[in-house]
């Protein structure tokens, strides 16, 4: 959560929403992938920080599949997001900061604990979610 924290900063930079997220290998020692959040930067409205590091993860890996990997992400996934995080199978998402007026993952909806779906990864919430929300109000305080 530390290197996504670090990633969300990045996003900031570029004047985004200050989001960050990081794929870890199976055995969790590896980061495969990180991304930010590049909407602004980019003029990509899918740019979000997950879809980002699903993406390159899957690059690195050389496949679609993150079956055994973890995401982890400073806030937590939005509907686009969620969607895309059960598609690639990863087993784990960890997130800070609830959203509480778009979160998909337990705040206002929960997508990827969906029973209807035939892949449910299991969800962390809250860790180091007081650093991760700080981050967010302070980026909008100043805008
Ligand atoms: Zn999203």
């Amino acid at each position: 959560m530390r290197l996504a924290l670090v990633e969300a900063g990045r996003a900031a930079e570029g004047g985004d929403v200050p989001v960050g997220a990081v794929v870890l290998s199976p055995d969790g020692t590896t980061v495969l992938a990180t991304g930010h959040n590049e909407r602004e930067a980019t003029g990509d409205p899918t740019a979000h920080a997950e879809v980002l590091a699903v993406r390159r993860a899957a690059a690195a890996l050389g496949e679609w599949r993150l079956t055994g990997c973890t995401l982890v992400v400073t806030l937590e996934p939005c509907t686009m997001c969620a969607g895309a995080l059960v598609q690639s199978r990863v087993d784990r998402v960890v997130y800070g900061a609830r959203d509480e007026k778009a979160g998909a993952a337990g705040s206002l909806w929960d997508v990827v604990r969906d029973r209807r779906l035939n892949h449910r990864p299991e969800v962390v919430e809250g860790v180091l979610a007081d650093d991760c929300a700080r981050l967010l109000t302070d980026f909008f305080r100043t805008r």
